[in-house]
């Protein structure tokens, strides 16, 4: 039959938008009614969509916005204020050198710090006060871990990393904001970027058995922090775990089918939107 020969159809954000697996987060969990403003139908569609396809819970945003970058965050992609419930989506999110990974990337990014595990009004997304703990003390583990073995996840980690320890007023910022960030951006990576955090864990791991060797004090009674497992492997590790509670799923079969879902939404809808006028 030749009708095989057809199956490569290409995937637009309409169909991402009855995604089934969507509803095994309970109703409760999801905000059915977010506002979007100043997006255009076309650019409300796809950022509807890119939402829907990240998957994660969305009952702490109210609305999203999207806002022309000014001269004081000119590199800013997106951005969450949790005290009004508002996700910015910026128009550099929709310049060339932003890649289609990048971009839902972001989405996830964002989506991760509205429904943060260091925040005690988020239990239920964790399924119990005890989980969400559990989270946010693997975060920590994580983010330590950057800062003993000096090496971050990307790029932007390495800018925060580098304003850890400054004053305010010279563009420093807290631990806490830098836990958040960590939180933030392993689950980005581990969602839409998974070789190059393999290739940090690989480069982190290295550096702390070095400094194992070499009695470095700041090593010595802790454990290397996975920080997710590699390709060839069944079981969740690291941040899979908590992705995994997350999206509702059991197994690293079915969280890797959710993110290879995003991956191919990212591809086959470049964002329209942000470079139409609106
Ligand atoms: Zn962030």
């Amino acid at each position: 039959m030749s009708e095989s020969n057809e199956t490569n159809v290409s995937l637009k954000w309409q169909d991402f938008r009855v995604a089934p697996e969507g509803a095994k987060i309970e109703q409760n969990l999801n905000n059915p009614n977010i506002r979007y403003e100043n997006l255009s139908n076309t650019q409300k569609e796809w950022v509807k969509c890119a939402i829907e396809v990240v998957g994660l819970p969305t009952r702490n945003i109210s609305f999203v916005r999207y806002e022309e970058n000014t001269s004081e965050n000119q590199n800013w992609l997106g951005s969450v204020n949790n005290a009004d419930g508002s996700m910015r989506i910026y128009s550099r999110l929709g310049k060339t050198d932003i890649s289609p990974e990048k971009r839902i990337g972001t989405m996830y990014h964002e989506g991760v710090h509205t429904i943060t595990a260091f925040d005690d009004k988020n239990d239920d997304f964790y399924g119990s006060k005890e989980v969400r703990e559990e989270v946010k003390h693997y975060m920590k583990s994580v983010a330590d871990q950057a800062v003993i073995t000096g090496i971050p996840l990307n790029e932007y980690h390495a800018s925060l990393l580098a304003a850890l320890g400054k004053k305010e007023e010279d563009g420093g910022i807290t631990i806490g904001r830098f836990y958040r960030e960590t939180e933030a951006i392993l689950s980005e990576m581990r969602a839409t970027d998974t070789e190059s955090l393999s290739l940090v864990q690989e480069r982190q791991q290295a550096v702390y058995e070095f400094m194992q060797l070499l009695h470095d004090p700041s090593v010595e009674g802790y454990e290397f922090t996975r920080l997710a497992s590699g390709t060839d492997s069944s079981d969740l590790v690291g941040v899979e775990k908590t992705l995994a509670i997350l999206h509702r799923v059991e197994s690293k079969a079915e969280l890797e089918e959710r993110f290879d879902k995003i991956r191919k939404f990212a591809k086959e809808n470049p964002s329209p939107f942000i470079v139409e006028p609106n």
